[in-house]
């Protein structure tokens, strides 16, 4: 049994499908993936997001490599195109600082082994030529890719509809339920129980909200994104275009995502003007032939983040079929694939990953994850 309808909960509902095993559901409060998994950009882009290389790095890469199969599988599975997209991401520098920063990044990731190349002002506006003319100079990540998130979860939603996972939505659950130190299933709002086997929580957000007996689970928290899009005729970009203030995600429909706000405002998934106009006006700093575009769709969701800012993956030693794949806070949509298969491999042919013993819940019980600083 999985608890929650992201897009953790479903493809790590599919990876136990396609492993064998038989009767899964999926217990989702509200509509299965119209949480953050609805709201993301859907950039894959461990390279220019990385700040070194650990063991966080090497979990987001190795999923950044499944997600070629991953999204092909998904096509023959369902007929949904995910609208994978390899096109890379630039990482500008518009101002003096900036470039500094890129330097930085440049030298460090390029003596990392790290596929990452450096373009001149000329080269840039070359490949993206509706670039702003302030543009000093990038850096080229030609390993990110980005995929059309609320496809995903679309085509996810469609495999378990083909595939008898059975989906319960408008099921809250309240509380996991153990008998004789194991798990035994879960309890809703309304009283009612759900036996199963084995439980996973990948309730996003909301995961430390559930009650998990005498288990302490790790403080999660919602951090709230805004994006506005634009709605260009035909598409303007070819690449995901990061600069240090903000990013724009092109997509084939020719919609521009301006991304994204980072908010510490509790469960409140209000969309705001305030954020509307810093999120125009840094898309305007990357590309001023926006400006006379409307916004045309304004959203915001919820990233679960953890203490580390790191996600959690695995079990208590003391109650080994109750699982926990949550807190993927800003790359949720990329860890997908790894995720899933790292919680499948476990459930279904009991092996540990050695990511089990880097992001489980034990990593928590020396500190005080109560207190988290969710700036940035
Ligand atoms: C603005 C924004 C931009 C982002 N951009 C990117 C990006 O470019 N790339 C990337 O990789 N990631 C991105 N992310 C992060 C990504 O969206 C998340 O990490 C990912 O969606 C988390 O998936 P999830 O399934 O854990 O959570 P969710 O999608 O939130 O799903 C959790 C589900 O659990 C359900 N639930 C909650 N409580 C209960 C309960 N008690 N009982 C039953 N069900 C329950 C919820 O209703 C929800 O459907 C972005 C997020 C935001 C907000």
């Amino acid at each position: 049994m999985i608890i929650g309808g992201g897009v953790i909960g479903l493809a790590i509902a599919r990876e136990l499908r396609l492993k064998g095993v038989r009767k899964i559901a999926v217990l989702e409060r509200g509509a299965v993936g119209r949480e953050a998994s609805h709201a993301a950009a859907g950039m894959l882009a461990p390279n220019a997001e990385t700040e070194k290389l650990d063991e966080f790095y090497r979990l987001c890469d190795e999923s950044n490599r499944l997600y070629p199969d991953f999204a092909a599988a998904l096509f023959a599975e369902t007929g949904v195109d995910v609208g994978f997209d390899r096109q890379g991401t630039l990482y500008l520098a518009l101002t003096e600082n900036d470039s500094e920063e890129i330097g930085r990044r440049f030298a460090w990731q390029r003596g990392a082994g790290l596929r990452v190349e450096r373009l001149s002002a000329a080269e840039t506006r070359r490949v993206e030529p509706f670039l702003s003319p302030d543009v000093r100079e990038s850096l080229f990540f030609p390993e990110d890719r980005q995929v059309e998130t609320r496809r995903l979860v679309a085509a996810l939603e469609r495999f378990a509809a083909l595939n008898n996972i059975e989906i319960r939505e408008r099921t809250s659950v309240a509380r996991i339920v153990f008998e004789n130190g194991r798990a035994a299933g879960a309890e809703t709002e309304d009283g009612e129980k759900f036996f199963a086997g084995t439980v996973v929580l990948a309730a996003g957000a909301w995961s430390s909200q559930i009650a998990a007996g005498a288990l302490a689970l790790p403080a999660v928290k919602p951090v709230r994104g805004q994006i506005v899009a634009f709605q260009t005729a035909k598409r303007l970009f070819q690449r995901v275009i990061y600069s240090p203030r903000g990013y724009l995600v092109p997509r084939a429909d020719g919609r521009v995502l301006a991304g994204a706000t980072s908010e510490d405002a509790g469960f409140d998934k209000s969309v705001t003007t305030a954020a509307a106009a810093r999120l125009r006006a840094n898309a305007l700093e990357i590309a001023p032939s926006l400006v006379n575009l409307e916004i045309v769709e304004q959203w915001a969701g919820l990233r679960p983040l953890a203490a580390d800012r790191r996600p959690v993956l695995g079990s208590f030693p003391q109650v080994e079929n109750f699982l926990l794949a949550t807190a993927h806070f800003r790359n949720g949509i990329l860890l997908a694939p790894v995720t899933a298969r790292i919680i499948a491999e476990k459930i279904a042919e009991n092996r540990d990953s050695d990511y089990l013993r880097a992001f489980g819940p034990e990593r928590f019980r020396a500190n005080d994850s109560r207190s988290l600083n969710i700036s940035a």
